[in-house]
């Protein structure tokens, strides 16, 4: 039996929709190789998580401590590696995310496992895996493969998968007990510092109102934010905007800003280059205003309108704002 075991992330209560991109792979990767997903869920009062995990995951281990209330790569290493070194996963998924890029390393490192970050492409190759990662932001697929045998650890760009909402099991909860001990360790938990004020994680986001440089000047960004507040969702934009200042670098999609997975994206202005498309080419519903019938995001976008978008978007928002009254 070969085991894929997942590590959640969850953080303030919350699972990270990464830990379910995980799960989904992870349950297609097992049917390939007639393997079994077990997921290491590590926290205090997280039994509700694993109850929902559960009906994902074949096996879900819980490890509950004080000590893992809070993230730290070092408390959560000490459980891992003695978990990984017990059950022996043929493979370890991990998301690449600040919580990942924090602990995959070391963790790898400590038990000379063979590691891969940021993929996003993961395929069963005989005894191992071909992986997709990108370079040189984003201009480049590399399919690359381990040349050591397995146990492997990967890490994997959030959004690179999508949820399947299909596979769904009668998994278990196994409770194992936690090595950590007293014994000061020397990372530790201060606060969490949330982002500025106005700031929106438009990774979390459904609905993404994108802005491009064919908005031509900061003075038009007041109507683009009224156009996605009407649509109850959140403003994000192209590198421009960015190197512009016209937006904060949160805001921005792409491969060198973030990957989003909204379940409808309007891109206003935005001609389509692959560094941005790479960011958002897994949106559900791709809808794109552009005055260029040739710009490449109409290749992408799954409805398009040709036009001016200074008279399309307060169109729109009217439109909108008049249903919403209804
Ligand atoms: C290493 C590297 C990393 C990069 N990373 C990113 C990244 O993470 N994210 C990213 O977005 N880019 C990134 N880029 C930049 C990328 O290559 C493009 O330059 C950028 O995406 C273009 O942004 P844009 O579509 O807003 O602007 P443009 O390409 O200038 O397109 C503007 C569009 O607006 C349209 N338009 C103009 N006026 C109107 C109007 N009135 N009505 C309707 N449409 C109109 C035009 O037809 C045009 O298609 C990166 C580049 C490099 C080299």
């Amino acid at each position: 039996m070969k085991e894929i075991l997942v590590v959640a992330e969850h953080r303030r209560g919350e699972m990270r929709e990464i830990t379910w991109e995980m799960i989904s792979k992870a349950r297609q990767l097992a049917r390939e190789v007639a393997g079994e997903v077990q997921v290491a869920l590590l926290g205090k009062g997280v039994g509700r998580f694993a109850e929902e995990l559960k009906s994902k995951a074949d096996k879900v281990l819980l490890v509950e401590d004080d000590r893992l209330d809070h993230f730290t790569s070092e408390a959560y290493q000490k459980v891992l590696s003695g978990l990984l070194t017990e059950k022996r996963p043929f493979l370890t998924l991990m998301g690449h995310t600040g919580f990942g890029m924090d602990l995959a390393p070391s963790l790898a490192a400590s038990l000379g496992m063979p590691l891969a970050t940021d993929c996003i492409g993961l395929d069963v190759e005989g005894e191992s895996f071909s992986l997709t990662r990108q370079l040189y932001a984003g201009k480049i697929n590399a399919k690359v493969s381990f040349q050591k045998p397995g146990p492997y650890l990967i890490t994997i760009r959030p959004g690179a998968f999508s949820v399947s909402s299909e596979d769904v099991v009668a998994g278990q909860v196994t409770p194992v007990s936690s090595p950590l001990t007293d014994e000061e360790l020397s990372k530790r938990f201060i606060q969490y510092v949330e982002a500025a004020a106005g700031e929106v994680d438009i990774t979390q986001a459904d609905l993404l109102v994108s802005v491009g440089r064919g908005i031509k000047d900061p003075e038009n960004l007041p109507l683009m934010k009224k156009l996605a507040e009407a649509l109850g969702g959140a403003l994000s934009c192209s590198r421009p905007v960015v190197d512009k200042k016209w937006l904060p670098k949160a805001c921005q999609v792409g491969t060198s800003g973030k990957t989003v997975k909204p379940k409808i994206y309007i891109a206003l202005g935005i001609s389509g280059a692959f560094q941005h498309m790479a960011g958002m080419k897994g949106a559900g519903t791709i809808i794109a205003v552009n005055k260029d019938p040739k710009a490449p995001i109409f290749g992408f976008a799954h409805y398009g309108i040709v036009g001016d978008l200074f008279k399309i978007v307060p169109a729109l928002k009217e439109k909108v704002e008049q249903l919403r009254k209804k």
